[in-house]
């Protein structure tokens, strides 16, 4: 398990669960807004044994770990690393892009995640230039995802960067693709502190502030009663 880094303690990232956050290494995304733009290739992770030890010695401090990137499951040895997380006690929380559908759907079967937040990023006809990902591998896949996760209940919320470019309609219109989530949680633009050159004139466009998302949010609450931002 590739691990760059690690937050000892969130009380925001896993809602009302005490815990730590895990970023692995690798990201088969390039959205341009990327504030993790260190994380996506190759590059120094931390020694297995450092992450163990600190895993067992916060057992009883903390009651949950996030594993975040990245993308985790890029990592081919994630199952074994969620069962091992869940022998010591602790609740678990995935971070992910869900473009892995069957994969995702068996780490809940297999009762390896409490909890997943998954990133609903960019209208179709964006999402290629928002994420350099085709839709059909992306939107398409993570859209199948939250929806077989809605059908069975479990637990999750989907997440949107309010990136700039992204209008209040088309606000509106992508949350109103998802069936209704348990929670829906916009996060509101930073400027990244590195991005590539090329996605420079799209870090320049305008982007939402909290009274414009306030401006619409009945529309918002109207498809997803679990808005949070
Ligand atoms: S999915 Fe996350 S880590 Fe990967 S490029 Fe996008 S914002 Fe960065």
């Amino acid at each position: 398990m590739k691990v760059a880094g690690i937050q000892r303690t969130s009380t925001i990232d896993f809602p009302g669960v005490l815990a730590c956050v895990l970023f692995t290494r690798g990201c088969d995304t390039d959205c341009f807004y990327c504030h993790n733009r260190d994380l996506l290739g190759p590059g120094d992770c931390l020694p297995e044994g450092e992450v163990e030890a600190f895993l067992k010695k916060r057992r009883g401090l903390l009651d949950g770990v996030v594993v975040s990137g990245g993308e985790p499951l890029l990592q081919p040895d994630l199952e074994g690393f969620l069962a091992a997380l869940k022998a010591m006690g602790y609740r678990v929380k995935l971070d992910t892009n869900g473009r892995q559908t069957q994969r995702v759907l068996a780490l809940v079967e297999a009762g390896l995640c409490d909890y997943l937040a998954i990133d609903w990023k960019a209208p179709r006809q964006q999402y290629l230039q928002v994420c350099g990902v085709p839709p059909e591998q992306g939107y398409d896949a993570t859209r199948e995802t939250l929806c077989r996760l809605a059908e069975k209940g479990v637990p999750c919320e989907a997440r949107t960067t309010l990136y700039p470019g992204l209008t209040a309609g088309a606000l509106v219109e992508l949350a109103g693709q998802l069936p209704p989530l348990p929670r829906y949680r916009l996060n509101f633009f930073r400027t990244p502190a590195c991005a590539r050159q090329r996605h420079l004139p799209l870090l320049e466009r305008p982007f939402l502030t909290p009274e414009q998302v306030r401006a619409v949010e009945p529309q918002l609450r109207a498809v997803q009663p679990g808005l949070t931002f």
